[in-house]
């Protein structure tokens, strides 16, 4: 089978190298000239909204998915009328647009912060009036890793989130003072067949994601199942096919939805070691229509996103249990140029292995 993929960067690039041992050639549609992915698997340069690209990239493909939000839904749409191709452009569309994508979860009674829409500096004002502060104005659409949003806790603060991001179609949601952030990988398939990884707990640094400690330790009774119940709900209703990712925020022991990624998700690549089944091998099997396999975890992991720096690998080799995944990019601030993961047949010895890293790491 050949699937194809709209962007060429360390996503893709895993879907391809879970492909690559069950006989699946992957070609990558990615713009820019340096990609990831590109450097194990075939690729076409082009743009998203190229449609001689798309034609091409359809051309040899039996399947197409992406790996980025921010493909024009329309090149998705384009694609999909041709050949099969997931997840939908529905589900883009929702994902792409914060509005969207709260009401869609507000619809199906899933617990999200109070938002509102925010067009003008009158509808600012009224936000403000309604959701009080603290509160936290986003850009509804191309937000990533904590990139367009400001946190309000002043007037003052206020004021200058309105000159720094007045003008463009905005969200303002109120500041949920969580105790941790959680996620959840779920997947369906072409025949609606779904499971889900356990919850796993994310920390991020400056906007950007840091560490996943899966499962979530110390989850209380009930969360996971609370979870999985969100998911389906949300699979069902997108009639999804493929990976999902939903960013949930715990506080005191309940849960409430940041956002979803329709695509696999970098909170979920401990999965290729720590995993029955990797969530890339599940995303290829789901838009394949075969059996997803069994997401029972081995033991316990961490992953850990190396960011600005490409490290050493002779030196991370040393720490027993500690997985090295490279992305083929160069050092560059705030890029994630690759993870490591880290298993342990228990928290305490992957909490140690865990120290040992950060000992060997530059
Ligand atoms: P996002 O781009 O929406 O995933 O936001 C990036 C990070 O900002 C999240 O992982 C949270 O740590 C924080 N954040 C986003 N929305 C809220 C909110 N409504 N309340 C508190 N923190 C938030």
């Amino acid at each position: 089978m050949r699937v194809g993929i709209l962007g060429g960067g360390q996503l893709g690039r895993m879907i391809a190298l879970a492909g690559y041992p069950l006989g699946i050639t992957t070609t990558v549609l990615e713009p820019a000239s340096e990609s990831s992915a590109a450097q194990v698997c075939a690729r076409i340069q082009g743009d998203f909204d190229d449609y001689r690209a798309l034609y091409q990239l359809a051309s040899v493909s039996d399947v197409i998915t992406y790996e980025f939000e921010n493909v024009p839904v329309e090149s998705v749409r384009w694609l999909a009328e041709r050949l099969p191709t997931y997840p939908s452009a529905e589900a883009l569309e929702t994902a792409q647009d914060r509005i969207l994508e709260k009401q869609f979860f507000a619809n199906l009674e899933i617990p999200v912060p109070p938002f509102a829409a925010v067009d003008t500096r009158d509808d600012f004002d009224t936000a403000i009036e309604r959701i009080g502060l603290p509160a936290v104005l986003k850009t509804r659409r191309f937000g990533y890793d904590g990139k367009g949003q400001e946190v309000l806790r002043t007037v003052a603060d206020a004021e200058r989130a309105w000159e720094h991001l007045g003008g463009r179609p905005l969200i303002l949601e109120g500041f949920v003072a969580f105790d941790r952030e959680l996620s959840l990988i779920a997947v369906r398939s072409t025949v609606g067949e779904i499971i889900c990884y356990p919850l796993v707990q994310n920390t991020h640094e400056a906007g950007m994601l840091r560490l996943t400690l899966a499962p979530a330790p110390n989850l209380s009774p009930g969360l996971q199942q609370e979870a999985e119940r969100y998911a389906k709900l949300t699979l069902q209703r997108l009639n999804y096919v493929g990976v999902l990712a939903i960013e949930f925020f715990e506080s005191k022991g309940r849960l409430s939805v940041n956002e979803m990624a329709p695509r696999v998700h970098n909170s979920g690549h401990w999965s290729i070691e720590g995993s029955e089944t990797s969530q890339f091998e599940n995303h290829i099997r789901a838009i394949l229509g075969w059996k997803l396999g069994a997401t029972t975890c081995r033991g316990v992991s961490a992953m850990w996103n190396l960011i600005g720096d490409v490290p050493h690998a002779g030196q991370i080799v040393t720490v027993n249990g500690a997985k090295l995944h490279l992305y083929g990019k160069s050092s560059r601030p705030n890029r994630k140029v690759g993870h490591i993961t880290i298993c342990g047949v228990d928290e305490s010895e992957r909490d140690e292995r865990l120290i040992r890293l950060r000992e060997v790491m530059p």
